[in-house]
Parts: C-alpha cells; structure tokens; sequence
C-alpha cells in the first residue's frame, strides 16, 4: 500500500509514514484523519523546522490515463502512486450534445437570421476544452500532493522521443538492437515510424531488426533517415545489396520506403501542443522541472525490469531515476475525473425542449451531490443499514445514495455523516481486490 501523507497541525507536510504506523498515531490519539483521498492524517502538535526527506513528483502523461508517482530519489522508493484517469471524451460528448441541441433550436425558428460563427476567434495557443481538462487535472494533482507531501522537485515525461539523442551518429551498429540508451530509443522511434512491421514484407508481430537502407559496405550513414525495419528473412534476403538491386522488381515500394525515410516522424516527435502546455502549467508552480522521454521511461523500466503500469512508467521518468527502484507494496490510487457536475440550470431532452428546472443553490442541508458519506439509517426505513456512498442532495432531506451495491433511495439527511466531500474525483482502491467506486 502506499504510504499515508502526515501534516503537522499548521497542515504542514511531514514525511508520509507506513499505513501501520499512521494506525498507531490514530490509535493512540496522536492524529485525526485529514483527508480520506489521498489518505492523509493531521498530528495534534505543530512542529517548528521539520527536518523532512525530500520527494520527486514524477508524472507520465497520457492522453487518457496519467501515471504520478512520488519517489525518494536517496533511497530509490516509491512512497506513493496514482494514476490519474482524464474525462475527455465525457467533456466531448456534453459539448457535442449541447451543439446538437442549440443548432436544431436555432433552425427551428424558420427567420432568417445571419450567421454568426465568422465573428469567432480562437486565441493563439487555444486547446479544446478536453485537452485543456487533462492539463488541469494534472495540475491539481501536483497542487494537492505539495500540499500533503515534502515535494522538491518534479519530473515530466515531455517528448516521445529525444531526437538529439538519436541524430547522434557515433552510435555502433550492435547498439542498434537494444542495449544502450540511445539504441533503445531509437528502436522505438522506427518502430512507431514504420507502423511496427517489416518494410519490405509487411509482416508484423516478428522480431524485427534495424536495417540499414544504403549498406554500410556502401557508405550508407547511422542516420536515422538511413535506417528502416526488417524481419530476419528479409534482412538476410538484401544483405548487403543496395536498396535499389534488392527492390529493382518493386519500383513502387522502392518508392515508397525511401520516401518514408526521408520523411521524419513529426507528429510523435514533435512534443505536442497539451504536453508544452502543461509544461508550462507545470513550470509555473515553480519546481525544478527535469524532462525526460518516452524512449528513456521505457529503458529506465526495461533494465530494472519493472512490469508496464502507467505509475511505474511515471516512476522510471528522467535521468535522475534511482538504480533500485523499489515499489515493493504499492498500490495505486485510481483517480478518475468526475467534474462538478454542470451548470445548466434548465435540464433538456433529446429534441432541446426543457424537461426539468433546477434550483440555483447546489447545496442542501450542508451537502452537495457528490460528496462521499456514511449512513447508518436504523430499522424503520426503508433504506435501514449502514451505507457508504456519493450523496445527492435534495431540497426535502431526503436523500440518495450511489454505493458499490447499488442506488440507496431515501436516506434521511440527519442519519449522514460527511467522509469526503466532492473534490472532482473518483476513487477507486485497489487494496486487497476490492476496488469499489468511491
Ligand atoms: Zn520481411
């Protein structure tokens, strides 16, 4: 399990302790629980100058899941992982929705009416709000970890592929075929350029090699616009012909593979415009950033030998990367992104035409739809039992209940009690199996 953040009580972080341990301070009325997610506790006593072992905040960012990791670059330990599901399809799919709906309103109305999207202008730099959602969310992680965790730096997964390392021609040809940093990541980039198969045969899921196009015998150069992938039979097959007696029967794929070649891979090379973007987010929290690449994760995780989950590609990010990375015990917390819900207060149907109306305030006595509590309804109710779930809050004091078993209907509002109020997210556990949506 990951470790348990520890903030004195001027909410200062401490070092994160063993869940054991954290059980002891509570147990023995040292601390209370600050925070149910992440699991933080709060010590009775302020603590003048603690002297605390620096974390590195490690991030992977990915387009629909984002590995965060916090490790101790002295002792090589993983104190805590995350990984961070985004919402952006959902954020897609409501705007599509509400697109939908307004252009069949607008067209109803059989006036003519003048258009008016030419007057709309999209700043320079501007995401869709989807991007723009996953940029946030990662930003407010790493907000809410530095508020609960000794953070002094912070590495980032920038660019898929480091292409200074790459262009570096002084690499021998054994390096090629996996070893060294640079070999390896280099194998990933012709890999993604020549879609994972031969050039010449078009087979896939063989073991491919790199290929020089101009042999070497010819002067050919290390270049990466030099270099292709083959299966051994093809491989074998040119030898060391030129490119152009082996395909002399194939005027078309000749064609094709020395343009692709030549051609280098821009968009996976290029760093994206939601990675820049959240660099530049991440940049302004002031941490001393160090970047890393796609190609340097997975080294840094094949030689240690570490399984692919998104937390441990997040903890293997960056030069800086301890030799024994150990991640004995951790279990992530599953984040995934809810939002706040929206702000319509006029609900629609299908066609567009209103179906309900709803009230400008959003919380009903002391709680707000979302918010994670615990009921014990005694018998007489119909939903007598104890309960643990996201509330919906109404008006009357009658509320529901989402839990892992199912919808709990009307559960009075006096018999609640408040565990972890709505922050945006979901939680899910993977502690012991039990995974349950909280
Ligand atoms: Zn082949």
């Amino acid at each position: 399990m990951s470790h348990v953040c520890v903030v004195d009580a001027n909410k200062q972080p401490l070092d994160p302790v063993h869940p054991g341990r954290a059980r002891l301070l509570l147990s023995q009325g040292k601390a209370a629980v600050l925070k149910r997610f992440p699991f933080t506790i709060i010590l009775n006593v302020a603590i003048d100058a603690p002297v605390v072992e620096e974390l590195r905040i490690k991030i992977d960012p990915g387009s629909k899941t984002t590995g965060i990791a916090l490790v101790n670059d002295q002792s090589g330990e993983v104190v805590f992982a995350a990984e961070l599901h985004h919402r952006g399809a959902k954020i897609k799919e409501a705007l599509d929705d509400r697109r939908a709906v307004r252009c069949s309103r607008r067209r109803r109305h059989t006036r003519y009416r003048k258009a008016r999207w030419q007057n709309r202008r999209r700043r320079e730099g501007w995401l869709p709000p989807s991007l723009t959602s996953r940029i946030s969310n990662v930003l407010t992680w790493v907000k809410r970890l530095r508020n609960l965790c000794p953070i002094t730096a912070m590495s980032i997964e920038l660019v898929k592929f480091d292409m200074q390392a790459m262009e570096n021609p002084d690499i021998q040809g054994w390096e090629y075929q996996q070893g060294t940093l640079a070999g390896y990541e280099l194998r990933e980039y012709l890999l993604e350029k020549w879609n994972r198969m031969c050039a010449y045969c078009g087979k896939g899921n063989v073991p491919l090699q790199v290929e020089h196009i101009v042999p070497r015998a010819n002067n050919g150069t290390h270049r990466v616009s030099n270099l292709t992938l083959a299966c051994e039979k093809c491989n074998q097959a040119k030898g060391t012909q030129d490119i152009k007696d082996f395909l002399k029967k194939k005027p078309a794929m000749l064609k094709h593979i020395l343009a692709q070649a030549k051609a280098p891979l821009n968009d996976a090379a290029a760093v994206n415009a939601t990675r820049w973007e959240l660099f530049r987010g991440v940049q302004a929290l002031g941490l001393p950033i160090e970047c890393g690449s796609g190609g340097l994760t997975k080294y840094n995780r094949t030689i240690r030998e570490l399984p692919k989950t998104h937390w441990i590609d997040a903890a293997c990010v960056g030069q800086s990367t301890p030799e024994h990375l150990n991640i004995t015990g951790i279990s992530p917390l599953l984040i995934t992104a809810t939002g706040y819900g929206n702000r319509q207060l006029c609900g629609v149907d299908k066609h567009g035409f209103p179906k309900r109306h709803r009230q400008r305030k959003k919380v009903h006595h002391g709680y707000q739809t979302g918010d994670l509590v615990r009921a014990v309804v005694p018998e007489g109710f119909a939903a007598a039992g104890r309960h643990v779930g996201r509330v919906l809050a109404r008006a009357t004091g009658s509320f529901d209940l989402r839990t892992a078993r199912g919808r709990i209907e009307g559960v009075p509002v006096r018999y609640c009690r408040p565990l972890h109020r709505n922050d945006g997210y979901s939680y899910h556990s993977t502690r012991g199996g039990n995974s349950s949506p909280l």
